[in-house]
């Protein structure tokens, strides 16, 4: 089997188990939304993936993502930027990505906004909210609200952010059900944060190779895979 057939065949088994797992929370599949984490994977992989009718990928870090993003121009790829972003990159993201999982500072969200504004487009961000000690990145829980407030005072009509939900990334567990409550926990701050502000926040992007299941039954509209699709990453370059 080459590399592309074997990369046809693990997309394949995922958004089957995607399927198996709507089915069991009685969830329309068309609701979840699979992105296929690229980080340190070759253009080429992504290519033969779009080939196989994938169209939303996500990575992690600025740098690589722009020259797999050169690589690819003309492909019809949704990308995602699912990483941690330092505030001076915030230009060289706002309008490359469809989607930014990881807003998590006031100080980032403003500088975001700035470059979408000169560029005359809205970006849309998720807030990335820290769940657990362990994690180092992601707004504490007790800044969401105010965090969440001064994004939304970040849109001006067409321009500046658009704020669509929230993002976690759990701590690593070796059982997918021992990340459950997190992922029930996220989508908990969600509604309640949807409620509390008066504004729809429609996306949870939450779960990974090894719980992204859990998550859907919890309510995930986006599970951001890498693994199970493109098998280990290589170290990174
Ligand atoms: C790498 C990464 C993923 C994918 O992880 P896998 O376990 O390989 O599926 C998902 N989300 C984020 C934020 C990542 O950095």
């Amino acid at each position: 089997m080459n590399r592309a057939e074997e990369l046809t065949r693990n997309l394949a088994a995922v958004k089957a188990r995607v399927a198996r797992a709507c089915a069991r929370a009685d969830r329309d599949p068309e609701a979840v939304r699979l992105v296929a984490i690229s980080k340190f994977h070759p253009a080429s992989d992504i290519l033969a993936l779009v080939q196989a009718g994938q169209r939303d990928f996500g990575e992690s870090y600025v740098q690589e993502a722009l020259v797999k993003q050169d690589e690819l121009v003309g492909q019809d790829i949704l990308w995602h930027f699912v990483g941690g972003l330092q505030t001076k990159k915030a230009k060289a993201v706002a309008g490359r990505f469809v989607l930014v999982h990881s807003l998590d500072s006031e100080k980032l969200a403003v500088e975001l906004a700035r470059r979408a504004a000169d560029a005359g487009l809205l970006q849309s961000v998720l807030i990335e909210v820290n769940l657990g000690e362990e994690q180092k990145a992601g707004v504490d829980e007790a800044e969401l609200t105010e965090l969440a407030e001064t994004v939304l005072e970040l849109r001006d009509g067409a321009t500046g952010l658009d704020l669509r939900g929230l993002m976690c990334l759990p701590p690593m567990f070796d059982a997918p059900e021992e990340a459950r409550p997190f992922f029930a926990h996220l989508r908990e701050l969600r509604d309640g944060l949807s409620a509390q502000l008066g504004v729809p926040l429609p996306e949870l992007s939450m779960g990974m190779t090894g719980d992204f299941e859990a998550a859907i039954e919890e309510g995930a509209t986006i599970v951001r895979v890498g693994t199970s699709i493109f098998g280990e990453r290589p170290p990174k370059a």
